[in-house]
């Protein structure tokens, strides 16, 4: 349960995070999956996520300071479609970077529309998450904006995608913003992650 949620610093340098000192778990995805929704939903607070989404400065690292006890951590989106090479590997660098080193880090959850079929862009990301032992969970947004068995039928084919990588799919949680679908048992996930 979350009774308290604080937006605490951005960042571009992963560097320049707060101190390691408490558990961490990190939210991303494609931009537009649905992130500052589920952010702003899970917390309660309605504007928590855009706080640190002014224009501009989308780009960063956002620390939110949960319960007075852990981070949560809203990182930039991946997968936008005109921006040129320099930027994009500047992004990839701070991603990777701060999944990499990050000691603190218990989670990253990985954000994926379930209206969607499966995108390579995000099968590419899990893969590398499991290829470096980031540890990495899926959550899959805006279930309420298609019906139970398209919403079931995509996530289906995700996993499915997900065994041919991997022998074991990663947890999952299937999620709405808008009916608080799956909030409960992703935060019971999470209150265990951090807990540890
Ligand atoms: P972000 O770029 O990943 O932070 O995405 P946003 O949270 O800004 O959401 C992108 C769009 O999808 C917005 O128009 C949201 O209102 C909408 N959206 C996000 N989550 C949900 C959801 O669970 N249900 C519905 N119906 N719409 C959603």
């Amino acid at each position: 349960m979350i009774k308290k949620a604080e937006f605490v610093i951005s960042n571009s340098d992963p560097g320049k995070c707060p101190n390691p000192d408490r558990a961490e778990i990190a939210f991303i995805g494609r931009s537009n999956v649905g992130k500052s929704s589920l952010i702003n939903a899970l917390t309660g607070k309605k504007d928590l996520a855009k706080t640190s989404q002014k224009p501009g400065k989308t780009q960063l690292i956002n620390h939110f300071m949960i319960n007075d006890r852990w981070y949560m951590v809203d990182l930039p989106g991946y997968g936008f479609a005109k921006v040129n090479v320099k930027v994009k590997q500047g992004w990839e660098n701070m991603i990777q970077t701060y999944l990499l080193k990050r000691e603190n880090l218990c989670g990253v959850f990985v954000l994926i529309d379930s209206r969607l079929e499966p995108q390579k862009i995000d099968l590419e990301f899990l893969l590398w998450c499991g290829t470096e032992g980031v540890p990495a969970a899926i959550v899959f947004t805006k279930s309420d904006k298609q019906s139970k068995s398209k919403t079931a039928l995509n996530v289906h084919k995700f996993l499915k995608k997900m065994e041919e990588i991997f022998e074991e799919a990663p947890d999952y949680f299937v999620t709405s913003a808008e009916t608080g679908q799956g909030s409960e048992e992703l935060l019971n996930f999470i209150d265990d992650l951090v807990k540890e």
